[in-house]
């Protein structure tokens, strides 16, 4: 079922989702139940799977010479899904990426999509490769996620790059990645708004938020795609804080701001165990408060780990 269709059908209520990545390459799916099967018993009617692209290093040859080389990690996203929806009979929903794919390997992998009869996709232009300095478009490929969501949008419309699929129509309900606090490339929020917009215009059908800790940062933007026009459902994606270093990195990997209250709370902690008791108590206030305003889904990144989720969920539902 489409994801716009399981918010619809709760009449308000606010549901529980949550995402995990692939397993490393050559490693099986039962890590994957391991870290879904703790969760099932809080009915998320979505799971997302993540999707990463190739990583990027230098490796010195008998030669001497350096010889860059590309591979992918974790692969396997749309073979995740399908063994979710078998065996939980739940949606799953798999990251698109722009980076590492060409257009033609979009389509092709969009039509395999149909076939498993998944509904919904995330459309993302994706991370840089790990050792580039920055996104490297795949050549073939897709610059920006505005131009991953016409593809997907055009084949629900039938149209495909070459024309001998004319009449073969997709049905993907199409979701986008959003930024309270700003993706980080952009020279400010209103820029990056712009942009936003022109995804929703293109056919957006949903968004999902980057993680955030602080309220009053999803209740602006909220607030600003409101008035502006922008009415479809937007999915707070949220992220325990686990452990100290976090207060680091969090920032750092995501580019969001971590509130001074929390930072003080962390600080005070004498280890990470105490850490996690605070970063969980803080999450189920700020779910509790997501609550009440009405977030459609309180969306989990759990990174494999879903002991803090479930309790927070536990606590909130
Ligand atoms: P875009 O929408 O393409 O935006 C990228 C930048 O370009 C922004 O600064 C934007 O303002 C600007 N921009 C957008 N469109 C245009 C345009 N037409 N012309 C000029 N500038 C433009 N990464 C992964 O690798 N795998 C994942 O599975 C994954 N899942 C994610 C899930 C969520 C919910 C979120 C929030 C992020 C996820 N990411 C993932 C990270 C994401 O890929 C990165 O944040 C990436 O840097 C930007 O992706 P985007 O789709 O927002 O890009």
């Amino acid at each position: 079922m489409k994801i716009t269709d399981h918010i619809k059908n709760a009449n308000g209520k606010t549901l529980f989702s949550f995402e995990l990545l692939p397993p490393i390459k050559g490693h099986g799916i039962q890590g994957i139940f391991d870290a879904i099967d703790p969760l099932m018993e809080l009915n998320p009617p979505f799971i997302d799977v993540t999707s990463l692209r190739e990583d990027s290093f230098y490796k010195e040859r008998d030669n001497g010479l350096l010889e860059k080389v590309t591979y992918r990690k974790r692969p396997g996203t749309v073979a995740v899904c399908a063994a979710i929806m078998n065996r939980y009979k739940v949606d799953a929903v798999p990251h698109l990426l722009c980076g590492g794919f060409t257009k033609e390997e979009t389509e092709y992998a969009l039509i395999d999509l149909q076939f498993l009869g998944i509904d919904n996709v995330l459309v993302l232009r994706g991370d840089a490769r790990k050792g580039d300095a920055g996104f490297i478009p795949t050549p073939g490929g897709h610059t920006y996620a505005t131009e991953l969501l016409e593809q997907v949008v055009n084949m629900n419309n039938g149209i495909y790059l070459h024309e001998d699929h004319e009449s073969f129509k997709t049905d993907f309900c199409v979701g986008i990645a959003a930024y309270p606090e700003k993706h980080f490339e952009a020279p400010n929020l209103k820029t990056d708004f712009q942009f936003l917009k022109k995804k929703v215009d293109l056919g957006a059908d949903f968004m999902v938020t980057q993680m955030f800790f602080d309220n009053n940062k999803y209740r602006e933007f909220v607030k600003c795609c409101r008035e502006n026009g922008i009415n479809i459902p937007i999915i707070p994606g949220l992220k325990p804080l686990t452990t100290a270093k976090q207060l680091i990195n969090l920032p750092k990997i995501f580019h969001i701001d971590i509130p001074e209250d929390l930072s003080d709370a962390v600080q005070a902690c004498k280890n990470d165990k105490e850490v996690r008791e605070v970063g969980i108590e803080w999450m189920i206030n700020q779910c509790k408060e997501l609550k009440e305003i009405g977030a459609p889904v309180l969306h989990f990144y759990t990174m494999g780990n879903a002991e803090p989720t479930k309790r927070i969920a536990k606590a909130v539902f």
